[in-house]
């Protein structure tokens, strides 16, 4: 057998464990898929300000405060292999009762239960990350990159954009994939997992950069 086979199956192995893994970590899908099969499209980035989302200019992880598509793209190509990972967001039915699917965005995103539930899964969300990054790491992918979901809400409120603003949690907080430009909605698709729009079980969907 060849060197690059050699190569390749071990890749493949390590990808199913850093799956198992993130499915021991509270995911409740992963599945690899090649990094050229990760799309990047500007009009996602171009979503994230018109209509403006409420994470834009103030969430240090959003944009314009991080990197351009143009700069992300150029490092995703160097990229051989991703893993899209799937976290539920729990709907606490009684809480949520006539809000989702009846409230205006505007109002549904100030509402104190809904935030609070976007909030608890992004945070499990981030752990779990954290982990299989590291995980990553430890089997020699000293490149692998971490992308979230949604706006970092790590923090009950971002210390926001300014001089000497430093951001409270700067190994764990992530930008979201689809704020670097990521169709999350067509790259999970390719990988076996769509997405479900109106969702009846929304999903986080985050995507781990694996090199
Ligand atoms: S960890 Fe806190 S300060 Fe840092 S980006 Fe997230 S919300 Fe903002």
């Amino acid at each position: 057998m060849s060197e690059r086979t050699d190569r390749a199956m071990i890749t493949q192995a390590n990808l199913k464990t850093l799956c198992s893994n993130a499915l021991s970590y509270g995911a409740i899908n992963a599945a690899p898929i090649s990094a050229r099969k990760v799309i990047v499209d500007p009009r996602v980035r171009l979503k994230c300000a018109i209509p403006v989302c409420d994470g834009y200019g103030r969430c240090l992880m959003c944009p314009p405060n991080i990197i351009s598509v143009q700069e992300f793209t150029v490092a995703l190509e160097r990229f051989n292999d991703a893993i899209v990972i799937q976290f539920e967001i729990k709907v606490d039915k009684e809480k949520m009762e006539g809000k989702i699917g009846s409230m205006e965005l505007g109002a549904l995103r100030l509402d104190t239960d809904y935030e609070a539930m976007l909030s608890s899964s992004m945070k499990r969300m981030s752990k779990a990350l954290i982990n299989l990054e590291r995980d990553a790491l430890h089997l020699g992918y000293r490149f692998t990159t971490a992308l979230s979901a949604g706006n970092c809400r790590l923090c009950d409120e971002c210390v926001g954009q300014g001089k000497g603003k430093q951001c409270r949690h700067p190994f764990e907080a992530r930008p979201a994939a689809e704020a670097l430009g990521i169709d999350v909605f067509a790259t999970a698709a390719l990988a076996g997992m769509p997405i479900e729009f109106p969702a009846k079980r929304p999903v986080w969907t985050s995507i781990l950069l694996v090199d």
